[in-house]
């Protein structure tokens, strides 16, 4: 299988503080792969290093067989990834429909239409200021403003975090979709138990390094290596 990311060994810093220890990672075409780990481990530190917004000291990122190691954000997405960040980073003050006419135009099967059907929620409340959706419509339209992009990757960062859980899984519903549609996929999650019942690699981090680099469902099957490794009780 062809690697669409190879992370090489990123040693990442901010100020002084050594936060990655060679992290080495990749990710296969039509794969999704989960990246684990608890509170602090290191897992934003590594997707913000792959996206270019915060540059490793050392190790080299990937990305569809180019070095992007140092590249700005902007041209790292214009590569064809699609980011979605902690805490989604949607424009508050702007409605719906005009936050998805925020990223540029691209080729692909994604547009505002497509991605109105995908989240009919979004397409009702399209004239609804961003700052006033739940946290689930938020989340939706972050990864719709991603999908825009038409990405060949596409980076999560904590989907989950503070969703009701039927709201969870709607957006995971919708993550395993877009792996059946053949995106690739890094799914980033400190529930490790919800992110292994769609990977199929994971890899966990504790402090800023890999301690586990397998096949998902290995360890979704070891309740109790999980609960070691990325603190799942
Ligand atoms: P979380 O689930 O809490 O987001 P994480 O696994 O994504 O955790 P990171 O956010 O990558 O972890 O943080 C890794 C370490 O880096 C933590 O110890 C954190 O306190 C530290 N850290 C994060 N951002 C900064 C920063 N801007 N300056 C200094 N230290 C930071």
């Amino acid at each position: 299988m062809s690697a669409v990311l190879e992370v090489d060994g990123l040693q990442t810093y901010y100020g002084k503080s050594h936060i990655l220890h060679g992290v080495s990672l990749t990710v296969g075409a039509g794969e999704l792969v989960a990246l684990l780990g608890r509170n602090g481990a290191g897992k934003t530190t590594t997707m913000r290093s792959i996206m270019g917004l915060t540059a490793p000291r050392a190790g080299r990122v990937r990305l569809f067989g180019q070095e992007t190691t140092g590249r700005p954000p902007y041209r790292v997405a214009s590569l064809g990834v699609g980011y979605v960040p902690e805490g989604r980073k949607i424009f508050g003050h702007l409605t719906v429909h005009e936050n998805l006419l925020v990223p540029p135009e691209t080729k692909g099967p994604w547009t505002i239409e497509t991605v109105y059907q995908l989240f009919p929620r979004l397409a009702e409340r399209r004239t609804s200021k961003g700052g006033r959706l739940s946290g689930g419509e938020q989340e939706m339209l972050a990864i719709a403003r991603a999908l825009l992009l038409n990405p060949k990757l596409l980076i999560l960062d904590e989907p989950s975090q503070g969703l009701a859980p039927v709201i969870v899984q709607e957006v995971m519903r919708t993550v395993e979709r877009m792996k059946g549609e053949g995106m690739s996929i890094l799914l980033v999650e400190q529930n490790a138990f919800l992110a292994l019942q769609l990977a199929d690699r994971a890899y966990v981090l504790s402090d800023g390094a890999v301690v586990y680099d397998g096949a998902a469902a290995v360890l979704q099957a070891d309740r109790d290596r999980m609960e070691q490794l990325a603190g799942v009780s």
